[in-house]
């Protein structure tokens, strides 16, 4: 049997009939729409991640875009995020008219550096051709950034600071949960993230009760939701009255169903995943870079992603051996064609540039068995031996 790189079968057999079940009920009620299992998701996740509003919504690209339009970011203003990083992080500005403004990573944790960041927004501020709004951090591979510094910054230049943390809901940092420190933060839960459901489906996460009745109705083409003025007036179901431009951003009921099930063990995966990487650690250090985790922070481990000089000939090496493994990214989002023409931080993205010809992540789930990951890890030495 081939290692495989993320082993969802063996979680759905851990959950086993009760999850059958619950799908089955979803499919016997009719309620694919907005069903009872919506509502008590958003309230198990408002738990679970220290939260004082939960939306639902149909995938982690709408949970990014959903925040962008209730802050009325469009054409002329700026939105800070790094490069390295999966396409929806940067794709929603240019989604809702407005330019995305790249920024460099640190080195260690391969998240936004607060230095490339406030030379980034100094430099847009003194060209003064773009109006700066908001901060994009992400949550790469599943550990938080930094926080407290992205914070500071915000506020400083009177910034939205958006924590997308689509690989990493559930990480902490000082034992807080990114919207600690952000205004709002979103996930996915495409199948492959650490909470994955069975397709598309994400959430937003805020502080402010007028900013997620703000979402709910963004969710629903506009819909009036309580907090208008207009809504209380109209006499109608205000799912027919349109107060603004929106879409139709809704997780269907399945997903929840599905989603329900797995944050029960959610915790204890995390666990798992914790102990998947620090074995990893023990068994590869010596050789190649291991991940290094922010001071106080606590990953999910979405990836584990290593460092080394000969990276495509250890991923040819790992695929003679049966073993696979990925490039998380191999090109940055500064340097695909399509977002070449925006802006960057004022020296460019070195650090972004070198880690794309270097990184490449091992099969990381919370069900990888030592012999498994004994394979894994032999299979890395022998190569870096061999080529060291
Ligand atoms: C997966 C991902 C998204 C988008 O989520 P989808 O559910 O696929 O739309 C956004 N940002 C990051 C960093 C991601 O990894």
């Amino acid at each position: 049997m081939p290692i495989p790189f993320i082993d969802l079968q063996a979680q759905r057999r851990r959950l086993g009939q009760p999850l059958e079940d619950a799908i089955l009920k979803v499919v016997r009620s009719g309620a694919w729409v907005m069903g009872p299992e919506i509502a008590e998701l958003e309230k198990k996740l408002a738990a679970f991640g220290r939260a004082p509003h939960v939306l639902s919504c149909g995938n982690g690209t709408e949970a990014l875009m959903l925040p962008l339009m209730a802050y009325g970011i469009g054409p002329g203003d700026a939105v800070f995020c790094p490069s390295f990083t999966f396409a929806a992080t940067a794709e929603v500005m240019p989604l809702v008219g407005a330019t995305p403004v790249f920024v460099d990573i640190d080195p260690e944790t391969y998240n936004l550096d607060p230095a490339s960041l406030q030379a980034a927004i100094e430099l847009v501020k003194r060209e003064a051709r773009l109006t700066p709004r908001a901060i994009i951090a992400v949550d790469l591979f599943g550990q938080p950034a930094d926080y407290p510094a992205l914070r500071r910054i915000a506020d400083k230049h009177g910034l939205k600071l958006i924590a997308d943390s689509a690989q990493g809901f559930g990480c902490t940092l000082n034992g807080e949960h990114p919207l600690n420190w952000a205004d709002v933060a979103t996930t996915s839960f495409f199948p492959s993230k650490p909470l994955g459901a069975y397709g598309d489906a994400g959430a937003v996460f805020s502080k402010d009760a007028r900013f997620h009745d703000l979402l709910i109705s963004l969710r629903v083409h506009g819909q009036g939701v309580p907090s208008d003025a207009e809504s209380q007036a109209f006499s109608h179901d205000p799912k027919y009255l349109n107060l603004r431009i929106g879409m139709n951003a809704r997780m269907d009921t399945l997903q929840a169903a599905v989603l329900l099930q797995k944050l029960t063990i959610f915790e204890d995966e995390i666990a798992a995943r914790n102990r998947v990487a620090d074995r990893y650690a023990q068994g590869l250090s010596d050789l190649v870079t291991t991940p290094k985790v922010i001071d106080g922070g606590v990953s999910i481990w979405a990836q584990y992603t290593i460092e080394t000089d000969d990276r495509d000939g250890l991923a040819a090496h790992l695929k003679t051996q049966e073993i696979p493994s990925a490039v998380y990214y191999p090109i940055p989002i500064h340097r695909q064609a399509v977002y070449a023409a925006y802006p960057t931080a004022p020296d460019g993205l070195p650090v972004t540039d070198a880690k794309a010809d270097r990184v490449i992540s091992l099969p990381m789930h919370p069900y990888l068995t030592e012999d498994d990951q004994d394979a894994v890890i032999g299979a890395i030495r022998s190569f870096v031996k061999r080529n060291g």
